[in-house]
């Protein structure tokens, strides 16, 4: 209850948005966090909205740059827990350079990516996460583009935990999400989430007949990153669960030599007035 505040979204009626927000509220609740300790930063896009719609700090930032932003965030104040959130558009086209990047930096980061295949809030194109043959007013004879797969980048670029999900599956993303915030590093967690006004093609009933659900493979083992990477091309990447996680490697944080436990906005400067003058004077 307390991670709802009074904003009222202003997602379509239907919009898988809805789900992806009540599961992060959920989440950070069952994880024991308090508003004051939570971060979202969001980019641009529809999905980019959340940060306004959950009682937490939150930043509305721009396109393609939730993650930059986010990790600044969580360097100034590793005391916080951040969550970093956006669209397939966001993260998968024009932020993708800063996604691979902070996958591989792995500070301690849950990134949410709402993927629902096409850009929503300009109106109906196709992303990065559209199928081949595609259409669109941006492809009006169907994309002629390969699909762009998120969860093979994420392993190859050597994350530390990737996960995928389903926003009308509400207890597995709520349990992926509790995950992802008590995993020490960075969480890639993507979630279909239904653009029910511009994309007639993914709809909830075409997920439901197509995602593959981890729990049919009582065997798997999400230790294992040669399996997680067979799993994930075997689906089509449309698998959904915890796929991978490595709870051995150290986050960024835990890597970098003197950052202490203590945030950098939390920390004394520990100089004189004098010497602070002093060093103000040479930077000028
Ligand atoms: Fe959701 Fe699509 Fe509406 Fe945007 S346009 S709020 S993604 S249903």
């Amino acid at each position: 209850k307390e991670f709802r505040n009074n904003v009222k979204p202003n997602w379509c009626p239907g919009c898988g948005d809805f789900s992806v927000q009540a599961s992060i509220q959920r989440a950070a609740a069952n994880v024991g966090l308090e508003p004051e300790r939570l971060a979202v930063i969001s980019g641009i896009g529809c999905s980019g909205r959340i940060s306004g719609y959950i009682n937490a700090y939150g930043l509305h930032g721009i396109h393609g740059r939730a993650l930059p932003i986010a990790q600044g965030v969580k360097l100034a104040n590793r005391e916080l827990t951040v969550i970093a959130s956006g669209g397939d558009g966001d993260g998968f086209a024009i932020g993708m350079g800063h996604t691979v990047h902070a996958i591989r930096r792995n500070l301690d980061i849950t990134y949410i990516v709402m993927d629902n295949q096409i850009y929503g809030l300009t109106k109906g194109q196709t992303s990065p996460r559209s199928a081949e043959g595609f259409k669109t007013k941006s492809t009006p004879e169907g994309s002629i583009e390969s699909t762009l797969s998120p969860l093979e980048i994420a392993m190859s670029a050597g994350a530390t935990f990737v996960a995928q999900s389903f926003s009308s599956d509400l207890k597995q993303l709520t349990a992926l999400i509790e995950a992802g915030l008590n995993h020490k590093g960075f969480s890639l967690i993507n979630v279909f989430s239904p653009c029910v006004t511009f994309n007639k093609v993914n709809t909830y009933d075409w997920f439901k007949e197509n995602i593959v659900n981890l729990d049919q493979f009582p065997d798997y083992d999400s230790s294992n990153r040669i399996a997680a990477m067979n799993k994930i091309m075997e689906t089509n990447g449309m698998l959904t669960g915890l796929i991978y996680q490595d709870t051995v490697r150290k986050s960024y944080e835990d890597l970098v030599v003197g950052f202490g436990e203590q945030g950098l906005a939390n920390q004394d400067i520990q100089m004189s007035q004098e010497q602070f003058d002093k060093l103000l004077t040479e930077f000028k």
